[in-house]
């Protein structure tokens, strides 16, 4: 009898689910559940959901036609904090929590992504294809400044937003190929990959010279 409304609920059901998987381990999740659960009304899930602060301001940056939804999301789940580098799984049993790249620190994303020499070697060829002469430590820090700036011409700004995102979901795919696929890291191959990633997104929405006047490949 109630058919159309269950399952509408439960498809409401799975999408909280997958947002909330999407932002945090399963451990978070059980707890969060419970403090709302003995909490009154639904102040405090709603707070949660509602993009706000900085979180609407990421969104807003994060998500845009011209990315492609896999850098977006990657970057997404980077600013919220719920990548699993291995500062987060210290529920399990016997890992290593030390960075399998380096191994001289503990994996955590601003070590990943800034604090070791050679991503920050990546960083630093981009940044300077880019020109940006900010230098920024951590990927919140780097977004923050990059959507706030609105100098530059069109291409430009689309640029920065492909290939800032393109870094981080480039440096993860780099990272899991290095970890689980035996793979070396290869500092000149993720540039050429960002670059690459870049430039054809570019060539689809421009012609090729105007883009190389607007972003020389250097
Ligand atoms: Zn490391």
């Amino acid at each position: 009898m109630h058919k159309k409304s269950d399952s509408m609920l439960i498809k409401k059901l799975l999408s909280i689910r997958d947002e909330m998987l999407d932002r945090c381990t399963r451990d978070e999740i059980t707890t969060l559940w419970s403090s709302w659960f003995e909490g009154k009304g639904v102040h405090e899930p709603y707070e949660w959901f509602r993009p706000r602060g900085e979180r609407r301001f990421w969104a807003k940056y994060v998500w845009k036609d011209y990315v492609p939804p896999k850098y977006s999301f990657i970057t997404w789940l980077a600013l919220q904090g719920c990548l699993s580098t291995r500062d987060r799984l210290h529920f399990l049993e016997n890992l290593d929590p030390a960075c399998q790249l380096c191994r001289w620190e503990e994996e955590s994303a601003d070590h990943l992504f800034f604090k070791r020499p050679k991503t920050w070697a990546v960083w630093g060829k981009i940044m300077l294809w880019l020109g940006i002469a900010r230098r920024s430590t951590t990927i919140r820090s780097v977004i923050k400044w990059a959507g706030r700036q609105i100098r530059g011409s069109y291409i430009v700004q689309m640029a920065k937003r492909i290939a800032l995102m393109a870094s981080v979901a480039i440096i993860w795919r780099t990272r899991n190929k290095v970890i689980f696929g035996g793979k070396t890291w290869d500092a000149v191959r993720v540039i050429f990959e960002i670059k690459e990633a870049t430039y054809n997104i570019l060539y689809s929405h421009f012609p090729h010279e105007q883009v190389l006047l607007h972003l020389p490949d250097r």
